[in-house]
């Protein structure tokens, strides 16, 4: 049998090894079978990898790099990543079965990031503060935290490492990536890239390996300032307690359980084909899937119809393929957790209107019908609890308050949609929903521009915009005596 391709640890510029030699098969979920290897990560490993970043910290060719030259290095990388970006969408594809369509979009985005933050590379400074007296002079400096520890998920792995990577760096930090265990691929293939741009080795390192060896090390090392983590609301927590003991910050991009809201006066086409961009894109693998969907009564059977018809003729199959419309599931454990959320809901006294079922198929893969269900209350688990799959539930409202009432009534607080063609409803619903995005007659817009920010248990800190600078910054006060009278006796006091 040939062996499959094996990838190693990128620490300071170099492949690097395994400390004790383990490595773990990548599975492609289009047709179940492993497809490479890589390293499995231990906290021999991340000691490595952080004391590469630590030295690379140091290194005057990246600590006295002119923050206008920080920029340049982005935007060079930015260049570099739109050479390689076929590539690396086809590398995502084969590792998560999402769209190869999907993930081109997302690859083209993906210098955005980059060049956004190598814009505001020279823009990070502190100010002066004026004082009372003005032989003091005091300013701030807005200095790196350190070495920063970025842990990400499956579902986007290199656009939501360019999330947290562009900033971090633009900022003068430098970095260790922990991607996912199951999406290794695209971002080993991205590391060289680094150096390419002008980087110096070490700034950016890459650690692959399982959250509990790999993961769970880097957010323990003494050597790592910060974290910066997008995944499951369990994970984040345990993340959160674990900075928390060593009195380090955390940024976390959790869960959600999204409302998307339909208003009687809404464009009904519209609104359904917002549904069914909000949950059945990329398989409802997404934290911002509007997998809540409420209905007003007045319109609820002709959304039901537009939705369910849709759904039911999503073209389902290989990734790869351009006319394909819903791919696999990224990892066998997502498709189970579907299928038992699906009998879940059954259980709890929901009703299947459409899918609920895997679709018979040549392929072998963990594929999932786009599914809808109707009867569902929102106190139920399925209407709770974030499935990560293609899973809607539709439910009824009659009044605006009581639409505001379901939306909020979650732990979650990520995102929301409104449809409505009433203006002044609009800006009512935007400042009563408790969720970080609210998207007005659209659904998933997004851009490295605006800030991202997950309330309640959808997270803690911001992403994307100017305010992320913040988070990879910490904030010094000097104060510089001007004066030339002498310091007095400070025991003696003056009138
Ligand atoms: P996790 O939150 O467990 O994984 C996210 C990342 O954290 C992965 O790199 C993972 O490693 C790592 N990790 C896991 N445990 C630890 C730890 N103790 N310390 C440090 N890092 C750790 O999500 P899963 O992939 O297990 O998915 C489970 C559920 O999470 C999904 O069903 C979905 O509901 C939700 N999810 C939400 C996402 C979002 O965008 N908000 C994204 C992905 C998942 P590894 O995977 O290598 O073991």
């Amino acid at each position: 049998m040939n062996r499959l391709p094996r990838h190693d640890h990128y620490i300071a510029g170099e492949w690097t090894a395994p400390a004790d030699g383990g490595y773990f098969p990548s599975v492609n979920p289009a047709t179940a079978t492993p497809w490479y290897e890589a390293a499995s990560g231990t906290a021999a490993d991340v000691d490595r990898a952080v004391g590469a970043a630590r030295t690379a910290f140091e290194d005057p060719r990246w600590r006295d790099l002119s923050q206008t030259r920080r920029g340049r290095l982005l935007r060079a990388l930015a260049e570099l990543i739109g050479e390689h970006s076929e590539e690396l969408a086809r590398t995502e594809s084969l590792d998560n079965g999402k769209l190869l369509r999907e993930m081109r979009a997302q690859m083209a985005g993906l210098p955005e990031y980059f060049h956004y933050y190598a814009g505001l590379a020279d823009k990070i400074h502190g100010e002066v503060i004026p004082g009372a007296d003005r032989a003091l002079l005091n300013y701030t400096l807005r200095e790196p935290v350190g070495v920063v520890g970025a842990i990400t998920p499956w579902n986007s792995p290199l656009l939501l490492t360019a999330t947290k990577l562009a900033p971090a760096l633009a900022a003068g930090n430098t970095v260790v990536v922990k991607p996912s265990e199951h999406t290794s691929a695209s971002l080993l293939a991205l590391a060289p890239l680094f150096e390419r741009a002008g980087f110096p080795p070490g700034v950016v390192n890459v650690v692959t390996g399982l959250g509990a060896g790999a993961g769970a090390p880097l957010t323990e090392h003494p050597d790592v300032s910060k974290v910066t983590f997008t995944g499951s609301t369990e994970t984040g927590r345990r993340i959160a307690r674990t900075c928390a003991d060593r009195l380090i910050r955390s940024t976390l991009e959790l869960g959600g359980k999204s409302p998307n809201i339909i208003f009687p006066d809404a464009d009904l086409g519209s609104a359904a084909m917002g549904v069914i961009a909000g949950i059945f894109a990329a398989a409802g693998q997404t934290c911002v899937a509007g997998s809540r969907v409420l209905v007003h009564r007045e319109v609820y059977d002709e959304i039901l119809e537009r939705v369910t018809a849709r759904a039911a003729t999503i073209r389902i199959g290989d990734p790869l393929e351009e006319t394909t419309e819903l791919g696999p599931l990224a990892i066998a454990g997502q498709l189970a957790k579907v299928e038992s959320y699906v009998e879940l809901g059954q259980a709890e006294g929901g009703k299947v209107v459409c899918g609920g079922r895997r679709p018979e198929l040549d392929l072998r893969g963990y594929f999932y019908s786009p599914t809808v269900f109707t009867g569902t209350d929102n106190s139920m688990r399925v209407c709770q609890e974030e499935i990560f799959g293609p899973v809607a539930t539709v439910m009824p409202f009659g009044s605006e308050e009581e639409a505001l009432a379901i939306a909020n009534d979650s732990a979650f607080g990520l995102a929301a949609g409104v449809w409505t063609r009433d203006l002044n409803r609009a800006h009512r619903m935007a400042a009563r929903l408790e969720a970080g995005t609210v998207w007005v007659n659209t659904y998933r817009s997004m851009s490295p521009m605006s800030p991202r920010a997950g309330f309640k248990s959808s997270g803690m800190g911001t992403e994307h915009g100017t305010e992320v600078i913040r988070e990879y910054t910490r904030l010094k006060s000097v104060w510089i005596n001007t004066s030339e009278e002498p310091v007095g006796d400070p025991f003696i006091l003056r009138s």
